[in-house]
């Protein structure tokens, strides 16, 4: 390592505990504070949603600095609020672009963004930290690695910072009208097929994966997928003919201090691997508190985006002429799903809410201690995904001994092992093929460890929980990766 320590910017749209949609947060949150343990100088900047003000740090207190972002003939102000509890993060507000009930679904979501990646350039003039690699996060980061390379890098100050582009998810591409262009004053030569034009529209993807000096996805698999048509989403030939050289699947952890059943205050009863019978009693506590049938069945859990991405449309087939859901809930189980997202699988989840009341708990919110509770009262954790970055979910349901049950893809498939009877071996349940049968058969599976062999079920739960999926080895590689850039 450098005698003087890396200096590493982190640039999301989300970051535990400030702003939550899903895995990215979740990432952005814990990563960097895994580098400043392990000697990296990591800091974060994300925007200032109405949504943080006064929960976390007194406003006035944090206020650092002021300037303007020119967006083309537009002059927008920008304020800088800085807090340093967890991981020094910066904090950009603009009441224009981010006092919104949303984070993103916004027409002009091309122009807050951009907004924001000048913005985060524009801060390193104010503020006295330049560093060695800035490292953007999804679409709504992309267009800084391009902006940094046209408009800043001819400035000795941001002469030698690199970017990192990490891939959370290829299917959200920020895709834009030309206006886009405009907004980041770029020239129409861009417009091209090479660079961030894509099907006549301008791409906010492309801006990272091209204009950056190493892209990473979240885990190994998914670093091959999006190579392939299949899982590409449209950019499956520029990654796999043009930028593979630079490209690198790393797997992503969890963090250990908040995903732990030991000390979470979200669970009714706390619990390590050598008190799972605990876990019952979360069961039992949950069933009462929503009315649920109060028995110890086992109890599936979804914990979700409900989009289609997460295999929900596998729960609408029918075998032999019966509705899989109706065949699952044929046998003794309960099944506890919590999510948001689109309407006809909310409805799917709202009719099973009616059909089987006593046994069917239906929260279609976001709500994050209500997820822990469900970690913690599932026995097992349906993750059925047509494709996966890498999933975090089955990571926090196997730290809280909740056996998942996935589609073999991506991340998923990096991290559940199928259990082996005979060797004792693995972490739950997998299935291979896009389908409602298969996806019930390996219910079935579990249902019948569940059951019939309970000390096997109790192997794989703790088989689970002690696996290591903590964030400091993917510490250690982003290290070395963003060593290879800068020196
Ligand atoms: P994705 O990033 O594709 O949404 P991941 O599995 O990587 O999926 O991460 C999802 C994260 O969001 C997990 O921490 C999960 O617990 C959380 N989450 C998803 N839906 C909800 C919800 N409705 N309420 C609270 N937390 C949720």
């Amino acid at each position: 390592m450098k005698d003087i320590p890396l200096k590493c910017l982190f640039v999301s749209s989300e970051v535990a505990p400030y702003a939550k949609t899903g895995g990215l947060a979740d990432v952005v949150g814990a990563l960097p504070k895994k580098l400043k343990e392990q000697g990296i100088d990591a800091r974060i900047v994300m925007p200032y949603y109405s949504s943080i003000e006064g929960k976390f740090f007194e406003h006035d207190e944090h206020f650092l600095t002021s300037y303007d972002v020119h967006l083309g003939w537009r002059i927008q102000g920008i304020g800088v609020y800085f807090d340093e509890q967890i991981v020094p993060t910066y904090f950009l507000k603009s009441d224009t672009y981010f006092s919104r009930p949303e984070f993103y679904g916004y027409e002009d979501d091309y122009e807050r963004f951009a907004f924001f990646c000048k913005g985060v350039l524009e801060l390193i003039k104010h503020i006295d930290f330049v560093p060695d690699v800035i490292h953007c996060n999804d679409w709504q980061t992309g267009p800084l690695c391009l902006l940094l390379k046209d408009q800043y890098s001819y400035d000795p100050l941001y002469a030698d910072i690199k970017t990192v582009y990490t891939i959370h998810n290829m299917k959200y591409q920020g895709i834009f009208g030309k206006e886009a262009l405009d907004v980041l004053e770029l020239s129409s030569d861009y417009m091209s097929p090479d660079k961030i034009e894509y099907h006549g529209a301008v791409s906010y993807m492309k801006a990272g994966l091209i204009y950056s000096d190493k892209i990473t996805t979240v885990s190994p698999t998914y670093a091959e997928e999006i190579k392939t048509f299949e899982y590409g989403c449209g950019l499956d030939r520029l990654l796999s003919e043009k930028l593979e050289y630079k490209i690198e699947g790393i797997l992503n952890g969890i963090d250990y201090d908040i995903y732990n059943p030991k000390t979470d205050p979200n669970l009714y009863v706390n619990y390590t691997y050598r008190s799972l019978h605990k876990k019952k009693q979360n069961k039992a506590l949950f069933q009462k508190e929503h009315g649920l049938l109060e028995k110890d069945c086992m109890v599936i859990g979804i914990v979700s985006r409900i989009t289609d991405q997460k295999g929900f449309d596998l729960m609408k087939e029918t075998i032999e002429h019966v509705w899989v859901m109706d065949k699952i809930m044929q046998m003794d189980v309960q099944l506890v799903v919590l999510g948001t997202g689109e309407k006809e699988y909310e409805d799917m989840f709202r009719h099973l809410a009616y059909k089987y009341r006593e046994r069917t708990g239906v929260f279609l919110t976001f709500n994050e201690s209500l997820a822990q509770k469900i970690y913690a009262v599932s026995d097992v954790f349906l993750m059925p995904s047509l494709f996966e970055p890498c999933g975090l979910g089955q990571l926090i349901a196997m730290r809280y001994g909740s056996v998942p049950i996935v589609r073999k893809t991506g991340g998923l498939k990096d991290t559940v092992i199928h259990y082996n009877m005979q060797t004792k071996t693995g972490t739950g349940f997998e299935f291979e093929e896009c389908s409602g049968y298969w996806m019930y058969r390996k219910i079935e599976e579990a249902y019948w460890y569940y059951n019939e062999r309970p000390e096997h079920f109790k192997q794989i739960q703790l088989n689970g929980m002690k696996k290591g999926f903590s964030w400091n080895d993917a510490a250690k590689v982003y290290i070395n990766l963003y060593q290879g850039i800068v020196e």
